[in-house]
């Protein structure tokens, strides 16, 4: 059994996939062609924004997102310690400083109500995580902020295709970002990204920095960065586009069957009010997670823990100063956490067997 069956999905839609790529082979454009600027306008009509910018990765999407809404260093940028490392890289390699706010503990997100003790003049930023595949508290997270001047930044690296009170996720106010990084939901054959905005300015920004700042060929107005997706990972998008809003109904159904059949056993992921969730992964808490994890790995079942140690308790940021109790609600996670097999591709009843060795391990 695989955690996430990317054969399968290879095999399910090879000759599209591979048509796509041959035009680009013959058309010999690999940078900034045809192919992505489909994928731009495909994606860019799909989340409602204005614009959409083919990036080489979601952590340069995150770097040309803070670039273009003007991060600097000595500015505080507020996000999540429960969040894969890019989201606070993002922030530390433009000089600026990440502050970190716990979590909610039933979506694992930033929870709104602690993010205004955490505001000071220098405030710049947030950067909201909609982790695992669903919206973060997008609209509670704007109205703390008031009439301040902090942009709000979606990391929707997992969560394209999920959507909060009717907006699709990437589509907040004022930046969103996503991945397509080979095991997201929707992944291509290497590294990829996207920033989308529907702010004039910010878009404008971002199309010339994501190319070295250049809007005209060899003038460089600002200092930016070699930030673009290639044509070959655009055509394997548009060769999987197709089948994306299908497989995240199945998605779904997987989820449910999940929620359905391990939730007097283990709590069970809550999708909040006004939200769908694309699963980006299928993440179950238990106090008893380590001892889970090796039951279900002596059946063949593959598990992972995202994430084990909260970026505040990371060497990395060790510099901030955080201690262990600084935000008890990532740690708890952090020790409970267990993502179970999940994809598209995943059969009945492979599941099957996943469900009911989770249960036979609690007796
Ligand atoms: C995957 C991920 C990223 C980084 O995306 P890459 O394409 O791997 O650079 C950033 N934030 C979150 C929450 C992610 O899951």
């Amino acid at each position: 059994m695989q955690f996430m069956d990317l054969k399968a999905q290879f095999a399910a839609y090879e000759s599209g996939i591979r048509s796509q790529i041959e035009e680009v082979l013959q058309s010999t454009r690999f940078i900034l062609g045809p192919k992505g600027m489909e994928l731009e306008n495909r994606l860019a009509a799909y989340t409602g924004a204005r614009h959409a910018f083919g990036c080489s990765s979601g952590t340069d999407a995150l770097i040309l997102a803070l670039m273009a809404i003007g991060v600097r260093p000595g500015d505080e940028v507020i996000t999540t310690p429960f969040t894969f490392i890019a989201t606070a890289e993002a922030i530390s390699l433009l000089g600026a400083t990440p502050v970190f706010v716990d979590i909610e503990p039933s979506t694992f997100h930033i929870d709104p109500g602690k993010i205004p003790a955490a505001i000071t003049p220098r405030t710049r930023a947030i950067i909201a995580v909609s982790l695992f595949g669903q919206c973060a508290a997008m609209e509670e997270i704007s109205a703390v902020c008031g009439d301040r001047d902090i942009c709000i930044v979606e990391d929707g690296c997992q969560s394209l295709g999920a959507s909060r009170n009717g907006t699709m996720s990437c589509n907040f106010p004022k930046v969103g970002v996503t991945s397509f990084f080979p095991s997201k939901p929707l992944g291509c054959f290497g590294d990829g990204g996207m920033a989308f905005t529907s702010d004039g300015v910010v878009a404008d920004r971002i199309r010339g920095l994501r190319n070295h700042g250049q809007w005209e060929r060899y003038r460089h107005r600002m200092v930016g960065i070699n930030g673009r997706l290639d044509e070959i990972q655009a055509a394997v998008l548009l060769g999987k586009l197709p089948y994306f809003r299908e497989e995240l109904v199945i998605r779904e159904g997987i989820g449910r069957r999940y929620d359905e059949n391990l939730g007097d056993v283990v709590t069970v992921p809550v999708t909040a009010r006004g939200n769908t969730h694309v699963y980006a992964q299928y993440s179950i808490r238990t106090s008893r997670r380590d001892e889970l994890a090796r039951y279900l790995d002596r059946f063949g079942i593959p598990t992972a823990v995202h994430y084990p140690l909260p970026l505040h308790l990371q060497e990395a940021f060790r510099h901030l100063g955080c201690v262990e109790g600084d935000f008890p609600e990532a740690e708890a996670a952090s020790r409970e956490i267990l993502s179970l097999p999940m994809s598209a591709f995943l059969s009945g009843p492979d599941q099957g067997e996943v469900i009911r060795r989770v249960r036979e391990f609690f007796g």
